[in-house]
């Protein structure tokens, strides 16, 4: 049955094909014609064209044949960039309540990443090495979004009460061949939420982290109440690459006392070559950490949404407002790009990622500047006034459109001839790809 079906496709294309004009050569599958590319790892920031071809980066140029392509969309007065990279989201759902870990306070990655231009995430400690099997059978290998890692250094990941305080459950073997099993998956190790006085979390996530060669990334806790020290975890266990999230989070030391700046560990941080994530969460940004801070020059390496079913419905909403938030800050869109694509995945060392080299995934955000009355809040019900915000217009994954707002890659409908054909035949309108 599938054969036959094939078959008569093939017909309909090859009829399709004799009756039009004779066409030259294909190029390319799509071609994005006259947005405004911004490129930050290719120094690009000015109106280019884009093709894409079998799903990679097939053309850059300030101008391309859209004779060449299958199907030409028109991005004039919009923006292409790489497709977004966040690289701290939970989306290990489940059947638990109050769980990260399998449970329903993580959400299912492509019902909220393709829509917002994100292409590329990383679980962020959601699981560890006991359940990671589980989250890659039943989320990671399903999804259309890029999904990565970091693998708790605790065993049972993040599950509520007692299991992320479990000393005993940090075993740096198991976590370690897990990661070395997933490499360019688990591309780093986690530590949240640890409330306890001891170093353990920290000393062995460090440890797995430099057997396995990837990056940690730390949630502080409960650091100040424990008396552990921004200073001591800087300077004493993290390595330069290692990922400090939640910077702007106000609670766990990030602010001088006197200037509210950034304190002195932080800036000592960021000397020995200590990576700050922005995290937004329900809780962890607030305009009053985040303004001093950024005017003192304290700007984030990477920006990220902690995405989860509370910080969606509350301030951080999704990536595209959180880059809003730092844009109404003061930050130019080249740099907030930067920060959402081409500085993340550098941290977790995917650098196929985050960028529009030729030969690179496919992987592309059409972007819109919206311009109006905007408000960007905080989760002190703090709110900065914006005149602009982003909007995602298309989302393309190795090539493929998986996200259209206002059908840019569509047919006019009374133009589809039969079921869903209209331009050419080659071009599969339903699946936004080529046949
Ligand atoms: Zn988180």
């Amino acid at each position: 049955m599938k054969q036959a079906l094939a078959f008569l496709l093939s017909v309909v294309a090859a009829v399709g094909w004799a009756q039009a004009p004779a066409q030259p050569a294909l190029d390319y599958d799509l071609l994005i014609k006259g947005g405004h590319v911004i490129d930050p790892r290719n120094g690009i920031d000015a109106v280019r064209d884009v093709a894409v071809k079998d799903g990679r980066v097939a053309a850059v140029a300030s101008s391309l044949d859209a004779s060449k392509a299958l199907k030409t969309v028109d991005a004039s007065g919009l923006y292409v960039t790489p497709g977004l990279v966040d690289i701290h989201v939970h989306v290990y759902p489940g059947p638990k309540t109050n769980d990260y870990a399998g449970g329903d306070s993580s959400i299912y990655p492509d019902g909220f990443t393709l829509r917002s231009c994100v292409t590329t995430v990383t679980d962020a400690g959601s699981s560890g090495w006991r359940n990671f099997d589980d989250f890659k059978s039943r989320i990671v290998d399903q999804a259309k979004t890029r999904v990565t890692a970091f693998l708790n250094i605790v065993g049972n990941g993040m599950g509520s009460g007692p299991i992320e305080q479990n000393l005993a459950d940090m075993e740096m073997q198991p976590t370690a061949d897990m990661a070395l099993k997933h490499k360019g998956l688990i591309v780093g190790i986690k530590s949240a939420h640890f409330n306890g006085p001891e170093w353990t979390p920290y000393e062995k996530a460090v440890e797995v982290g430099r057997l396995a060669k990837i990056p940690v990334m730390v949630d502080f806790g409960g650091n100040v109440k424990a008396g552990r020290t921004l200073d001591d975890l800087f300077g004493k266990y993290f390595r330069p690459g290692d990922i400090y999230t939640h910077m702007y989070g106000g609670v766990r030391g990030e602010q001088d006392p006197e200037t509210k700046g950034p304190s002195k560990a932080m800036i000592d941080g960021r000397k020995r070559g200590i990576i700050f994530d922005v995290g937004h969460g329900g809780t962890s940004f607030r305009w009053s950490t985040a303004m001093p801070l950024m005017k003192a020059g304290f700007l984030p390496d990477s920006i990220s949404t902690d995405l989860h079913t509370t910080s969606m419905n509350a301030g951080m909403k999704d990536m595209l407002n959180v880059m809003g938030k730092f844009m109404a800050a003061g930050l130019s869109l080249r740099d907030v790009i930067a920060k959402s694509t081409w500085n993340p995945a550098r941290e977790i060392q995917l650098e196929e990622l985050g960028n529009l080299s030729v030969g690179s995934p496919g992987d592309i955000a059409v972007l819109r500047v919206e311009k109006g009355k905007f408000g960007f809040v905080d989760p002190l019900g703090g709110r900065m006034d914006s005149s602009q915000r982003l909007s995602c217009e298309i989302t393309l994954r190795d090539g493929k459109v998986v996200y259209d707002l206002n059908g840019l890659t569509a047919e006019r409908w009374d133009t589809l001839t039969s079921g869903a054909r209209g331009g050419d035949p080659r071009w599969d309108n339903t699946r936004g790809r080529r046949r």
